[in-house]
């Protein structure tokens, strides 16, 4: 079997290539050490690629997408370098890019204001501020509590993420257009806000099983905002539960 530099075969590539299934990464919840899809995500694949080539990223494309060589020794472009000739792609301009800049600064700027927004960047906050302040009780606690808090922790930053990815990836595509705009279920936001939605509805159950370990009353309003927060969300993306995720969804 033929070796690469990196100590892998291009046969052992290829067949990673066909195992992997397309767009898993971009609605999972990135919790990668308690995911049963690890051998068929490619961002996986690649993250670990990374790792065993000492962070050098084309050494660790090349172990993972790397195409097999051919036996007469002629190489085929990459498959970008290909597509970028048939559309006879020209880099934008200084003048194309600023302005691009800007209309995503303004729609960010215009999303960030938006009701849904600031409450999730608020139960954000609030989440994070609340487990600092627990400190080792984190570790120390019964293993259900200490386990609640593990997915409150996880899941307190990747809701406002994949909420603000809904909400910018909408208004792009859309033109500004809010919801109802488009009604195909498989969009990107809706895609990602199902993400949100099915980290809200655990983190939901987490606080429920901290609030009842502790007399303080911080948890149970963490969790009541944790429910106000997916009745937002489902308001906003009321379709988002359809949405098949590659991989998780059969
Ligand atoms: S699909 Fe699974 S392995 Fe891939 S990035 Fe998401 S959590 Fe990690």
């Amino acid at each position: 079997m033929r070796e690469n530099r990196f100590g892998a075969s291009h046969a052992f590539a290829a067949v990673m290539k066909s195992q992997w299934i397309e767009f898993i990464s971009s609605y999972c919840d990135s919790w990668c050490e308690r995911c049963a899809f690890t051998e068929r995500c490619s961002h996986f694949a690649m993250h670990s690629a990374i790792t065993m080539c000492d962070g050098d990223v084309e050494a660790a494309l090349q172990l993972t997408f790397g195409e097999p060589r051919r036996p007469d020794g002629v190489q085929r472009p990459p498959a970008h370098q290909r597509i970028a000739d048939i559309l006879g792609h020209a880099d934008p301009t200084p003048k194309e890019l600023a302005a691009i800049g800007r209309e995503v600064e303004a729609r960010q700027e215009r999303m960030r204001r938006l009701p849904l927004a600031e409450a999730s960047l608020d139960y954000a906050i609030g989440a994070r501020r609340w487990l600092d302040a627990q400190g080792r009780r984190r570790e120390t606690s019964e293993a259900a509590v200490a386990g609640a808090m593990e997915i409150v922790s996880w899941d307190a930053s990747l809701i406002h993420a994949k909420i603000m990815r809904a909400l910018n990836g909408r208004d792009e595509q859309t033109n500004g257009a809010a919801r109802g705009a488009k009604k195909a279920v498989q969009s990107d936001w809706n895609g990602s806000a199902k993400v949100a939605l099915l980290s809200l509805e655990r983190s939901a159950v987490a606080w429920q099983t901290i609030a009842g370990s502790t007399t303080a009353e911080a948890a149970g309003a963490l969790m009541d905002a944790a429910a106000r927060l997916r009745s937002a969300l489902l308001d906003d993306f009321p379709r988002a539960r359809e949405f098949r995720r590659p991989g998780f969804d059969r």
